[in-house]
């Protein structure tokens, strides 16, 4: 299968659906789009943020990838191959390739198990190293993490937080991935060590040449670590765009909102909070429509009855918003295949 050169990543189309049951008596079923019809590429050695309210479907699109959750529909192009037609056996090997990071390092080791044999474990699975030259390899990765060789038998619970997610990351590292799915990686960490951990997880990428998808909720350290943006909102792409346009010119009313509620460090300086109208939609119950236009201030009457799609306003600027249908369409690819409407 064809991948645009510059894309390592080329998920197109991507759908995850869930059927639920309100009740163990209710014999309607409804259909929750966690994904809902997701285009986007990921260049080599960028770094791509996925931003969004909880519940959007963020990191549902992260575990798809990886095929920790199975997708409805859609396809995953990597190397060249669709990821959703591997059988189990090239799925493992494609995990030998693409792996994860999660937000809750404590939840994410094994309590029982000691730093080296979690370090350890995914060159046995791979068989990358056995006997000395696995004992080295640990040793090097708990050195690549900056975390002491000493810290080899000790067990998970004598570790901070910080710790911790260096531990998952070394973890991570072990099976010399290409591209690494970051969900929430810092969140559940103290502020102060946060930047220490993004620190770190920028210089591995320089280091090691990787490719990161960043999920996050946080504004702020998405533009500390990322190259690109990509808004996501009830399982949709509603904005995606190069960093700095996308901090310097938000374009979707959902992004603006975002954007604002972003504390300034600048007393003096006058920044207007956008509060949203209303809470975030039944995803069993999207509104029709665009599936924003209960919250937007801006709506328009076209909004409740015809679904936006992406388009280019601007050289690698996508949006999907009917302010912008009048506006000359740019054919920005944003480094990705999305035709836009
Ligand atoms: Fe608001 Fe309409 Fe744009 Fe949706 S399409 S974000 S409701 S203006």
């Amino acid at each position: 299968m064809a991948l645009n050169e510059q894309n390592l990543l080329e998920i197109k189309d991507l759908k995850k659906y869930y059927t639920i049951k309100s009740g163990f008596r209710d014999k309607n079923k409804r259909v929750v789009k966690a994904v809902d019809g997701i285009d986007i590429s990921i260049k080599k050695g960028e770094i791509l943020g996925l931003v969004g309210e909880s519940g959007c479907g963020k990191s549902t699109l992260g575990r798809s990838i990886l095929r920790l959750i199975e997708p409805t529909s859609g396809s995953i192009i990597y190397n060249g191959s669709d990821i959703l037609s591997f059988k189990k056996k090239d799925v493992r090997m494609m995990r030998k390739d693409l792996q994860i990071i999660f937000q809750d390092p404590g939840a994410s080791l094994n309590p029982r198990m000691t730093i080296g044999e979690i370090i350890g474990a995914p060159l046995d699975i791979f068989g990358l190293a056995k006997g000395e030259a696995k004992e080295k390899r640990i040793l090097e990765l708990l050195q690549l993490v900056g975390l002491n060789s000493d810290y080899v038998n000790r067990f998970p619970h004598e570790f901070s937080g910080g710790q911790k997610q260096r531990i998952a990351i070394a973890r991570a590292l072990a099976v010399n991935p290409k591209i690494i799915i970051c969900d929430e990686p810092v969140s559940a960490l103290d502020v102060s060590v946060q930047a220490q951990v993004l620190n770190l997880m920028k210089e591995l990428k320089q280091k090691l040449d990787l490719t990161y998808l960043f999920i996050s909720h946080d504004l702020s350290v998405v533009h500390h670590l990322c190259d690109r943006v990509a808004v996501m909102y009830l399982g949709k792409i509603v904005e995606i765009a190069d960093k700095d346009q996308l901090y310097k010119n938000p374009s979707h009313p959902y992004t603006k909102a975002l954007l604002s509620a972003i504390p300034n460090p600048d007393p003096e300086a006058k920044s207007e909070r956008i509060i949203l109208e209303g809470d975030v939609p039944n995803p069993a119950d999207p509104p029709s429509g665009c599936t924003f236009h209960k919250r937007c201030a801006y709506r328009l009457d076209i909004c409740s009855s015809k679904t936006p799609c992406l388009k280019g306003i601007e050289k690698s600027h996508l949006v999907s918003c009917h302010l912008y249908d009048k506006e000359k369409s740019f054919n920005s690819q944003v480094g990705n295949n999305i035709s836009n409407g």
